[in-house]
Parts: structure tokens; C-alpha cells; sequence
């Protein structure tokens, strides 16, 4: 059986919402993450063009239900690349 591709959503009114509560928290919202199942860390073309470029997108690999390797990503500004940054984890 072929396994659809899986997506996540992120409402930019909920970004906003998260923003609010981290300023009234004296935090600033640094960066967003999400988990690819079965599947590498990398920053996917659906990815990059749902992103944010003043955000850091953290992606989670998990292979067969466990945490396997993470990395952040840093779009530009025209959402074409992002750059992979560093993580210490
Ligand atoms: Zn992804």
C-alpha cells in the first residue's frame, strides 16, 4: 500500500496568535519546527513554499516512531532556498 504524502497546515492568524503570546511572554518567536515521519530532515519544495523567511524551520526526522536526526533551515527572502544552519541538539 502506497502511503500518501503527509502536510501540515500553519494559519497565519494562529503565527500571528503564537507571536502575541510569546511578546507578552518577553520571548520573541524565533523559528517554527514540524516532523517528517519515515522520511530526512530536509526542507521540501512545499515546505519552502509554505515558509516564512524571518523564521527558522526546524524539521524532525522520525524513522519508524523515533526521533532520528533534526535540521533547521533559514529561507530567503524570495522563498527559491533556504539555508541549512546550525544545530546543536
Ligand atoms: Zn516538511
Amino acid at each position: 500500500m502506497a502511503s500518501r504524502p503527509r502536510r501540515y497546515a500553519l494559519r497565519p492568524q494562529d503565527l500571528l496568535a503564537a507571536g502575541g503570546i510569546a511578546r507578552e511572554r518577553h520571548m520573541d518567536l524565533i523559528g517554527i519546527y514540524h516532523s517528517h515521519p519515515d522520511c530526512a530532515a530536509c526542507f521540501s519544495p512545499t515546505d519552502l513554499r509554505n515558509s516564512y523567511p524571518w523564521y527558522s524551520f526546524v524539521v524532525l526526522s522520525i524513522q519508524k516512531g523515533e526521533f532520528h536526526h533534526a535540521n533547521s533551515w533559514l529561507p530567503n527572502i524570495e522563498q527559491t532556498e533556504a539555508t541549512r544552519e546550525e544545530l546543536i541538539y
